[in-house]
């Protein structure tokens, strides 16, 4: 249904369905903040769906459910279909990577009494909002020997913080006559970690911090160099509003569309085509990595899947007949800001999911631009569903813009479109998102792997 309120159409039912969603993803996204645990937890979810890793099949038949794990970073999940691989697939992707500060390799160091992380922000943040909020630390610390330690501090009960602090306003003359940009340099991101000094007389307070990094997780400052640490907003995800009908929380791009999307295939049972939930990393900087949607891993995935099916010619046979939705959250028209957005346009909250022609910059640089043909097909098998959505542009023209992941299945040569969750105050330390786009987003995917 196009561009109408859900919650003024759903009946009683519906609206419990929507919330009923919406209180597991909430749950979800709390639990799981970075890539790491995300697959982690969607790997357990698929399992207990009956997903296999495919390396435990030595054939595979239609309906048989799959997953394959990169690195620990990505994931693929498939449901094999009636019609077998020839007639092409559906592919929905998602990233799990979301905006955060990550430690430098070296991040400790001490300065008037107080020990400070050194950060390295990831992903486009506006860098004033994340002064002066709880944060917790995840991370990953690997040995040389292979072993390896994870660490979890902020978001357990009882667990102490970390923040960035920020200048009092009664000092703040000449700061606030700053540019935001001037004002706020990324080299001044630094953690507040410590101020108990031991009893050394160099940096005291810094090797009283090593010292408890090393009684408590056995970690030495070298051994931080082959880390991977995270800070991100400590606390979970909450309803949002008097009527609750939103979710204030964390990393909801693209957390909402990979959630959405990974429950609307574990549902699904009997499928005619063969359907693809695929979960990539590194989204935020680009796409450039192993574990990124560049990555020949899909590639690799499918060469396993035709082997054990028996299907002999190239794959690309397999992309020419499939069609893909790039899973990825799309701005709201936000009325503080009417001036950045085009009203006719952009997107309504609560009006559904977004599908979105045209991302990019500029004259439409680096848009893939799906064919009217596509989006036709896309109308009709959301309305013969009856999902809310609703087509959207990110702002106004020449105003910014941004990238998805879909051209990297555009070039595969299958059809592919933006279709995702509305969000307010994107990659911001919370973002906003509707009950009601939420469970429509759920909703499209399901009608599409359906299709
Ligand atoms: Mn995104
Ligand atoms: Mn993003």
């Amino acid at each position: 249904m196009l561009k109408t309120n859900a919650w003024k159409t759903w009946n009683d039912k519906d609206i419990e369905k929507a919330f009923d969603f919406a209180e597991e993803y909430r749950k979800f996204i709390s639990r799981n903040k970075t890539e790491r645990k995300f697959l982690e937890a969607s790997v357990k979810i698929a399992r207990n769906s009956g997903f296999k890793e495919i390396s435990e099949l030595k054939k595979i038949s239609p309906g048989d459910r799959i997953f394959k794990v990169n690195k620990n970073k990505q994931v693929i999940f498939g449901i094999m279909g009636k019609e077998g691989i020839e007639s092409g697939a559906r592919f929905i992707v998602a990233h799990i990577d979301s905006p955060r500060l990550d430690l430098k390799p070296s991040p400790a160091y001490e300065d008037e009494g107080i020990a400070f992380f050194k950060t390295y922000y990831y992903g486009g943040i506006k860098k004033y909002q994340w002064l002066t909020i709880p944060l917790a630390l995840y991370g990953v610390v690997v040995f040389k020997t292979g072993e390896k330690k994870t660490i979890e501090i902020g978001d357990n009960p009882g667990d102490p913080v970390f923040t960035i602090t920020d200048l009092l306003p009664h000092l703040a003359k000449d700061q606030v006559k700053r540019t935001i940009e001037e004002g706020f340099p990324g080299e001044n991101l630094n953690i507040l970690v410590a101020t108990i000094p031991s009893r050394e007389e160099k940096e005291p307070v810094k090797n009283n911090l090593l010292s408890i990094l090393n009684k408590t997780y056995g970690i030495k400052e070298d051994d931080l160099i082959s880390s991977e640490f995270e800070m991100v907003p400590a606390g979970e995800a909450r309803d949002l509003g008097i009527d609750r009908s939103l979710i204030l929380g964390y990393g909801q791009d693209d957390r909402v569309c990979s959630y959405a999307c990974l429950r609307a295939l574990v549902e699904k049972k009997n499928l005619a085509k063969s359907a693809f939930c695929i979960l990539v990393d590194q989204e935020e900087i680009g796409s450039y990595g192993s574990t990124s949607a560049q990555s020949t891993f899909l590639q690799f995935f499918l060469e396993e899947i035709a082997e054990k099916t028996g299907f002999k010619k190239n794959i690309m046979h397999i992309y020419e007949n499939s069609r893909a939705l790039s899973a990825d959250v799309s701005s709201l028209f936000d009325p503080g800001y009417r001036e950045a957005y085009d009203s006719r346009n952009t997107a309504r909250i609560g009006h559904g999911v977004c599908v979105e022609r045209t991302t990019g910059a500029r004259g439409k640089a680096g848009s893939t631009e799906p064919s009217a043909e596509y989006i036709a097909w896309i109308r009709k098998i959301f309305d013969e569903k009856k999902v809310h959505w609703q087509p959207s542009e990110i702002g106004k023209v020449e105003q910014g813009g941004g990238g998805t992941v879909a051209t990297f299945l555009a070039r595969l040569n299958i059809p592919t479109i933006d279709c995702g969750t509305g969000v307010i105050s994107m990659h911001a330390p919370f973002e906003v998102t509707s009950k009601a786009d939420i469970y429509s987003t759920h909703l499209a995917y399901s009608a599409f792997y359906a299709s």
